[in-house]
């Protein structure tokens, strides 16, 4: 078999029909002569939709009108896709693709039924948000079936590939077991099949031979990249391209900064470390199993994919225009010991224990005399529960709605641009970066 290339498709460049005929239109005019898999993301923002209607049914609160509008939304740029796209002479008929759907959407509707009756709220939202992603596929499979008839498309379920433990939405990849499921998929690319599409985002935790529901796992919001490498990195691919909005890794995101510039080239250490501090172009679990196969990855757009985007991959290159990243929504957490003491090691290990128990992830932290801080996402629940945890051993301070910004080869210029009219509440500085926490 020739090599294979994974190409991943992000919510934006399915949000709607015309998306999706954009994407079939770059398969068939800029796809590889090889076998492809194509790994999708829910539809636009689906899966915002799908956590604001699971926290609805989790509490017990009325969400139909949400789940309505989620499924016409679904319905609706389904059909406009069966309308200009004819069904193959070797295609099922369109009645039956939308019975598919409706079935879809039914099981959809009774898995919700059954969300208030988790334990684990974390469990019980792996179950429902990752059918943002089932329903996507099936209209991108379905698509991609009309544009290339003869059975050259097929669907493939990432949960018959992607094995991992039960942290749920942030499942752990179980690497041996994932690389033997993958095999599945060779075979159909050699029975025939071109282009095989799954859903990025989700795995499985079911033991083997296990068949209950109930066993669906997440990879982390914004997943869907990490499920691309995932599969590149077992399959042995060649490439791996990621088509975005945007024209390729830029040193900032466009929508928040002004005069960006693109990387035509950039390794992937550099990359790993800008996802690391919140660059959203890629998840940051994204390159390490593509650098540990050498697989190189493309950042392209879907708007404009004859440009030339960004090469990720092992090469060497000239300093870097600084990158700015940005996080919002952050938490800035402050621990003093209550007796005036030192914080020791002792103090950090309780500090760092009920950090890891709440799940909540450092972005950075700061160590002072008698206090320490850390500032990290604002989850309120998670917050709150390490607040319970440290009460009673620790005088406690947080604010809340403050933002975390990162520059990345910094230089003199660069920091003065950018904190310039702000109060800073933490800053720290290190050879190549230069962090600083501020109110919103
Ligand atoms: N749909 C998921 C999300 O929005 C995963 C992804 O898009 O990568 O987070
Ligand atoms: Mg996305």
């Amino acid at each position: 078999m020739e090599k294979l290339q994974v190409y991943k498709f992000g919510g934006a460049s399915v949000k709607d029909a015309a998306a999706i005929l954009n994407l079939c239109r770059i398969v068939r005019d800029f796809g590889p002569q090889g076998p492809l898999v194509i790994v999708v993301s829910a539809m636009g923002k689906t899966t915002n939709a799908l956590e604001e209607i699971y926290d609805l049914a989790y509490r017990g609160a009325d969400y139909s009108a949400q789940l309505m509008a989620l499924e016409d939304y679904h319905r609706r740029e389904f059909v406009a896709i069966c309308a200009q796209l004819p069904p193959g002479p070797a295609r099922p008929p369109e009645d039956a693709e939308t019975t598919d759907l409706e079935s879809g959407f039914a099981d959809m509707r009774q898995a919700f039924q059954r969300a208030a009756a988790f334990n684990d709220y974390d469990e019980g939202y792996d179950q429902l948000v990752s059918y943002g992603e089932r329903l996507s596929s099936y209209l991108v499979s379905s698509a991609l079936m009309r544009m290339f008839p003869g059975g050259k498309v097929q669907p493939f379920g990432a949960y018959a590939m992607i094995k991992t433990d039960k942290t749920w939405r942030e499942a752990k990849v179980d690497w041996p077991v994932t690389e033997r499921q993958t095999q599945h998929l060779v075979s159909m690319l050699l029975d025939g099949a071109d282009i095989v599409v799954t859903e990025g985002f989700v795995g499985n935790a079911a033991k083997f031979g296990e068949t209950t529901p109930g066993q669906v796992t997440t990879l982390g919001r914004e997943g869907s990249d990490y499920t691309a490498a995932i599969l590149a990195y077992c399959l042995r691919a060649e490439s791996v391209t990621i088509w975005k909005d945007v024209a390729g890794l830029l040193n900032a995101d466009p929508k928040i900064f002004p005069d960006t510039v693109r990387y035509p080239e950039i390794s992937y250490r550099e990359t790993i470390e800008m996802a690391y501090y919140g660059a959203s172009v890629i998840h940051p679990k994204t390159l390490k199993p593509l650098a540990d196969r050498n697989i190189p990855l493309r950042v392209k757009s879907f708007l404009d994919p004859a440009a030339e985007g960004t090469l990720i991959h092992d090469c060497q290159h000239p300093a870097l225009a600084p990158a700015f990243i940005r996080k919002t929504d952050q938490c800035l957490l402050s621990f003093a010991s209550k007796d005036f003491s030192f914080i020791s090691e002792e103090n950090l290990a309780v500090i760092f224990a009920a950090l890891a128990q709440a799940k909540l992830k450092i972005n950075v932290m700061q160590n002072s005399a008698i206090s320490f801080s850390v500032c990290t996402d604002f989850v309120e629940r998670r917050v709150h529960q390490l607040l319970d945890l440290l009460r009673e051993q620790f005088t406690l301070h947080y604010n809340t709605g403050v933002q975390l910004f990162t520059i990345k080869n910094y230089d003199a210029a660069s920091i003065a641009q950018l904190t310039a009219g702000k109060r800073l509440l933490l800053e720290q500085r290190t050879r190549s970066t230069f962090q600083f926490v501020c109110q919103a």
